[in-house]
This record gives structure tokens, C-alpha cells and sequence, in this order.
């Protein structure tokens, strides 16, 4: 069986390296001038592979069934497996998972290895123009700038236009969309959160532990828990990258999302009262800025007393107790205006793409037999903590393996 790949990422290294595993003949293309680069950007450059605290909540996708199901032919202990079968030693931090060396390269080499000793054709610096099926050969015909190839099978690897330069990436979606797939509209996912706030500017460079609270015209989206960054520009984190994916729809759809900041989370609504009008008493009769001393970094309590309209060296008496409580009020409820997200190239991730329903279990397309799509082409992602590489080794090994033994007869198109 001859399966060509396009997209040497992480989907298609696991494809390539699984196709060839069972007997076909694999020819891997890949634009860039090496494989699988963006994996050594991945987990700060420590890979984060996967996540022993797995289940499907921590995946966006119109139909979960069938993406468990795919799931467990290939989950996260065969994950492990696969990597400490090919010498790889993992480190589990909290569940998150690494190579030990925590250094992506090592899962890097470890794919260039086995391509190389599954006989795979890597064929890099190479941008795929076109793609068509030939019903009469039944077979796929692969143009490149220079060459063409042609396919028993044909899987569809190239990823999204998350991290890529403005404009590039969407190779993959165009294909799908000529084969007849239909795509939800992508926005970029794991990514910062844009405000025009005037106190944000003030507060930049700051990281705090604090709980988000997401909404959309008044309907909560979503609550986060974590270290959250001010920036020049809005707010950062991981807890602002877990729900980033649903700010950037509901702006789509023109609604007005708000984030929504308790600086204090570990202190019940109650106890932080009492303890703030306790310190009313005892420091009636410091400057705002001394009042505010070691609530917390001294840059929030600045931009704070600025952005309820008073200066650092008014004094607490002169304000009274409701000003100050409205001022304290803002550590545990500081509402934030989100006008936009990060460009796809910032983001991790790009949400949506060609629709589930769209593919079998197999990752087959259901318009074009013998074609398969994989990772983030398809309209499936995780939240940040490994469970997007995850899906793509899943998604590469069930891919892979399917086109290898899918020498079925009935490959004729099913396009309407
Ligand atoms: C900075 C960063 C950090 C991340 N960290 C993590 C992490 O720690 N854990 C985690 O789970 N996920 C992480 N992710 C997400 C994860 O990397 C992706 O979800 C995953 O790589 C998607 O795999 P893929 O195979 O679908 O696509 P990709 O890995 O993007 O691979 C697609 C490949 O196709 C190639 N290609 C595209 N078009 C063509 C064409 N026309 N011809 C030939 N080749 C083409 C591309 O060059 C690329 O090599 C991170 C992403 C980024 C950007």
C-alpha cells in the first residue's frame, strides 16, 4: 500500500511512523526544511506529551463519543508506552507529562529515528500545490513545485495556522474544503486576551494567583484558577489561555466579554471583609498608598488607587469607609473589558476546522474514501497541559494505521 503524508508535524510523524509499521510504503512531505520543528516550540521547549489526568472535558468537540472512541485506540498509557518502548524516559509532573531529558529535541530525535528505521521517504523543503483523486487509478495525485506522486491513500497532516507568520497555514483547510469538507470557523485558541482598560498599562510585567471568571453579555463562560499575567496590552496565563478559545468565539459572534479578576481566592468573601475593615480602624490614618502595602504587588495597588480616581497620598480618613471598601472591593472583582484576542500567530492552537461528523472512526473522510485527516486540521482541541499533542499522536496513529490496511475496493468519491 503506498500512503502518502503531507505535514511532517506531530500527527504525521505518528502517522508515517505507524503506516510503515504496518507494511506500507510511506512518503512524508514537509514544507519546512525539517520535520516536526514546531514540536521543539512545544511545553517551552520540555514538550508537555500528554496528561495522566485525562477525560473528555478536556477537549472542545461536536461529538465526544466518537472522539473517546478514538481515544481508546490509542490513549494516554499508549502513549507512555510507545515512548518508553523507544527508550524515552518520561517525567510525570503532576500528571503532566514529559520526556525526562525535559527537552523537546529528545522527542524530536526519537521520531527522526524512527522514520529513518521504518524506511520511511522524507521528503522536506517541499510545499504540496495540489492534490486530486483519479477516479479511474483510483489513486491521489500529490504536486509539488517540482514533481509529482501518486498514492493508494492519502493523509492530510498540515496542521492549522496557529504560530504561523499572518495569512499561512490553512494549506490543510483549503484541501479539505476542495474534497468537499465543510469547516467551523477557526479562531486562534491558547492564547492572550486583549483589553484597552486604561489600568492594565499600569499593572504590566505583574503575576499574580488569582481566579477568572469569564463572561458573555452576563452569561459565565467560564472560571479559571491560576497565575494570571498583566501586559501591556491585556492579560496572559494559563488560566486566561484555558478559556481563550471561548472569548474568541463569543467576540465572533459580536458579544461583549468580560473577565472578571479576584486577586484574593483564597480568602472567603467573609473573612477578607471583616480583615479589610479591621484595617480600616487600625490604619485610618495612612496615605492610600501605606494602606495598601502588602495587599499585593505594589503596581496593582497603584494602578488601583488610579483607577478609582484617588492618589497615592490621599489620605484613608478623608475618603471613609464606603470609598474605601469600593476600592477595596476591586482586588477581588476587577472587571476587565476583552476587545479582542491574540492573532492566530500567537496562538497554540487553532480552534475549529473541518467538522467531526465529517470523518469515520478511522479518521477516513466521509466525502472522499481513502483519505484521511489528522490533529488540528480537524475540529478537535484540548485546554493547555498536553492534551493537544495527545491528540495528535492519537489521531496519527489511528490515521496511520487505517490507510496502511485500507486497500478496500470502494474509494470512489462521495461528494455531492
Ligand atoms: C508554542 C507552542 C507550544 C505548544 N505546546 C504544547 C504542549 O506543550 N503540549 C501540547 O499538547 N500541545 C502544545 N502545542 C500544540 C501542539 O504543538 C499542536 O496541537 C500539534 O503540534 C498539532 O499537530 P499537527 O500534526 O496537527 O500539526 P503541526 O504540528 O502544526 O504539523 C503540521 C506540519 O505540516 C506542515 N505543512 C503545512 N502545510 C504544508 C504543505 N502545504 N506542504 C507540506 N507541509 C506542510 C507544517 O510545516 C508542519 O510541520 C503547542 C503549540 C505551540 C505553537
Amino acid at each position: 500500500m503506498k500512503v502518502g503524508i503531507i505535514g511532517a508535524g506531530a500527527s504525521g510523524m505518528m502517522a508515517a511512523v505507524t503506516a510503515a509499521e504496518y507494511h506500507a510504503e510511506v512518503t512524508l512531505f514537509e514544507k519546512n526544511d525539517r520535520v516536526g520543528k514546531k514540536i521543539l516550540a512545544t511545553g517551552n521547549g520540555k514538550c508537555n506529551l500528554g496528561n495522566l489526568d485525562f477525560s473528555m472535558e478536556k477537549y472542545y468537540c461536536d461529538d465526544k463519543e466518537k472522539l473517546e472512541k478514538i481515544f481508546s485506540r490509542f490513549s494516554v498509557r499508549d502513549t507512555i508506552s510507545f515512548f518508553e518502548e523507544n527508550g524515552v524516559f518520561l517525567r510525570n509532573k503532576n500528571g503532566y507529562l514529559y520526556p525526562y531529558s525535559e527537552q523537546a529535541s529528545t522527542i524530536l530525535d526519537l521520531f527522526r529515528k524512527l522514520l529513518q528505521k521504518a524506511g520511511v521517504s522524507i521528503i522536506t523543503s517541499c510545499m504540496i500545490t495540489d492534490v486530486s483523486f483519479d477516479e479511474k487509478k483510483c489513486a491521489f495525485g500529490v504536486r509539488t513545485e517540482e514533481d509529482y506522486f501518486e498514492f493508494d491513500n492519502l493523509i492530510i497532516a498540515c496542521g492549522g495556522p496557529a504560530s504561523q507568520k499572518k495569512g499561512e497555514g490553512t494549506f490543510g483547510f483549503r484541501l479539505a474544503e476542495r474534497f468537499g469538507h465543510s469547516l467551523k470557523p477557526q479562531v486562534p485558541g491558547l492564547v492572550q486576551l486583549c483589553s484597552k482598560d486604561s489600568f492594565i498599562k499600569g499593572m504590566a510585567g505583574v503575576r499574580a494567583q488569582a481566579e477568572l471568571q469569564l463572561s458573555a453579555e452576563n452569561t459565565i463562560l467560564s472560571m479559571q484558577q491560576g497565575e494570571l499575567q498583566f501586559t501591556d496590552y491585556g492579560i496572559s496565563g494559563i488560566p486566561v489561555f484555558q478559556f481563550s478559545r471561548q472569548a474568541a468565539y463569543a467576540l465572533r459572534e459580536g458579544k461583549k466579554v468580560t473577565v472578571e479578576i479576584n486577586l484574593f481566592p483564597d480568602y472567603e468573601e467573609m473573612d477578607f471583609r471583616d480583615r479589610m475593615s479591621a484595617r480600616f480602624e487600625k490604619m485610618k490614618e495612612d496615605t492610600l498608598e501605606e494602606f495598601l502595602l502588602g495587599m499585593t504587588n505594589k503596581k496593582i495597588s497603584t494602578a488601583l488607587i488610579k483607577y478609582a480616581g484617588w492618589k497615592t497620598d490621599d489620605k484613608v480618613s478623608s475618603l471613609g469607609y464606603r470609598r474605601v471598601k469600593e476600592l477595596l472591593n476591586l482586588y477581588r472583582r476587577l472587571r476587565v473589558h476583552i476587545h479582542a484576542v491574540k492573532g492566530m500567530e500567537n496562538a497554540q492552537i487553532c480552534a475549529g476546522g473541518v467538522v467531526f461528523n465529517e470523518v469515520d472512526d478511522n479518521l477516513q473522510s466521509l466525502r472522499q474514501r481513502g483519505l484521511y485527516l489528522t490533529g488540528e486540521l480537524l475540529d478537535v482541541d484540548g485546554i493547555c497541559g498536553g492534551y493537544n499533542l495527545q491528540w495528535a499522536w492519537t489521531s496519527g496513529y489511528v490515521a496511520g494505521r487505517s490507510a496502511a490496511i485500507n486497500n478496500q475496493g470502494d474509494r470512489k468519491s462521495d461528494r455531492k
